[in-house]
């Protein structure tokens, strides 16, 4: 009997357990996560959960019944692959086949930690400690315009908090879209009635209130910090897991890791993608639902196992949804579909007229016409392309 012990019970976590089920995994699974909690997803943290409008998230997964033993509250502190066993407060746990699923940390602004009022966005408790500022409607000083503080930002501006946004960067996203892309997400801050700061930097956090580097003071009932995650991989330092400049677990196409029996899935592990010609480490929710899959066949020794996603994930902000598939790097082409001064526009890039991404906003027929097109790479033709009237896959 083999003994699969998966460390993280996250989403990519809880995937991994129930694909191996769904694999015909018959020999025993334990799944270890720190976080008390029954496991629950995380995407609604920011949306619905923080606005009070669902209690949690929790997946609607019957783990006694999938014959997954859930040991929760529990930290993973080492690894000592030689004897193949995890240390915990609870004493050692032994396994036959490991995967390392423990997703990623927010990044903290140096010396805020344990500050009353900054707060975090990542775990439900998170959430709930930021439930009441909501309800209270404190003021609010969200520190990074990237995803989770954008959503963030919705979200307060809903509950009727007077926000303002400080980011280091000349605009919205810098890390991820060009800035002909990112300029009228600019103009969703103001228009919610948010205010935006770009090429601001914050100089200290006091009791109430946020000190900008040019001597400004912004009053705050609460701080949000959003300036990014890291793979929750410190655990493994000295563990003989490979692990790469950015904290990830640095995966092989099949998603192993450098020690045999050892597997990485989700937020924490980054893997080489033959198809974008490049090391992707992802921080979203369809790479901890789709890595799983591959890492069970690969444990189950069934199908190819080898793992080269389109990438996909969405966002909530600002009464719009915002879509991303595939990977572009700055040098493909950008082709505009619409105008971002209307309600909705798509932007695709090519490279070789080949489409490799498109991000859509309120245009979720172009991403899933996209989703198909960036399978196959296939060509399209730019003057179709950038016409929002002509299907996507006509183009
Ligand atoms: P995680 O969800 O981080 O789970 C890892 C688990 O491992 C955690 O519970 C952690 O406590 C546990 N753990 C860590 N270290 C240890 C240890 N040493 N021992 C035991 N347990 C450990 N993506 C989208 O595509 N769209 C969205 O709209 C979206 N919204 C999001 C909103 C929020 C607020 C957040 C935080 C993320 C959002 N994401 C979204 C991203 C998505 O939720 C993540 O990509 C996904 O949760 C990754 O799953 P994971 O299992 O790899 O990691």
């Amino acid at each position: 009997e083999r003994n699969v012990v998966i460390v993280g019970a996250g989403m990519a976590g809880v995937q991994t357990a129930v694909a191996l089920r769904e694999g015909g995994f018959r020999d025993r699974i334990t799944l270890i996560g720190a976080e008390p909690h029954p496991p629950y997803d995380r995407p609604p943290l920011s949306k619905a959960v923080l606005l009070g409008q669902a209690d949690g998230s929790s997946f609607d997964i019957d783990f006694a019944a999938l014959g997954v033993e859930l040991r929760l509250g529990l930290a993973v502190t080492g690894l000592r692959a030689d004897v193949r066993e995890l240390d915990t407060a609870d004493g050692p746990v032994p396994y036959d086949v490991l995967v390392l699923a423990t997703g990623a940390e927010p990044v903290r602004l140096p010396g805020t930690d344990g500050l009353p009022g900054v707060h975090l966005l990542r775990t439900l408790d998170d959430a709930e400690r930021l439930r009441p500022v909501l309800a209270r409607r404190d003021d609010v000083v969200v520190v990074g315009a990237g995803w989770i503080g954008a959503e963030f930002a919705t979200a307060a501006r809903e509950a009727g908090c007077a926000v303002t946004v400080v980011e280091a960067a000349d605009r919205p996203l810098a890390g991820v879209l060009p800035a002909e892309v990112a300029a009228p997400m600019s103009g969703w801050y103001a228009e919610s009635g948010a205010e935006l700061l770009t090429g601001t930097r914050v100089a200290s956090i006091e009791p109430g209130a946020v000190v900008l580097a040019d001597g400004r003071r912004l009053a705050a009932g609460a701080v949000v910090v959003g300036v990014g995650a890291r793979p929750a991989t410190g655990w493994l330092a000295g563990s003989g897991v490979e692990l790469g400049p950015d904290g990830s677990v640095t995966a092989d196409e099949g998603l192993g890791t450098s020690l045999p029996g050892v597997y990485a899935v989700g937020d924490c592990a980054s893997f080489p993608s033959a198809r974008y010609g490049a090391r992707l480490l992802v921080h979203h929710w369809d790479n901890a639902l789709q890595g799983p899959r591959t890492v069970a066949a690969r444990i189950t020794g069934e199908g190819e196992g080898v793992y080269d996603p389109v990438p996909y994930f969405w966002s909530e902000q600002f009464g719009r949804f915002v879509q991303y598939a595939g990977h572009h790097a700055p040098s493909d082409t950008l082709v505009w579909r619409g105008a971002p001064a209307e309600a909705a526009w798509s932007v695709a890039w090519l490279r070789e007229g080949a489409l490799v991404a498109l991000l859509a906003v309120g245009r979720p027929r172009d991403l899933a016409q996209a989703r198909k097109l960036l399978e196959t790479a296939a060509r399209l033709d730019p003057r179709l392309l950038a016409d929002p009237s002509v299907p996507l896959k006509k183009a």
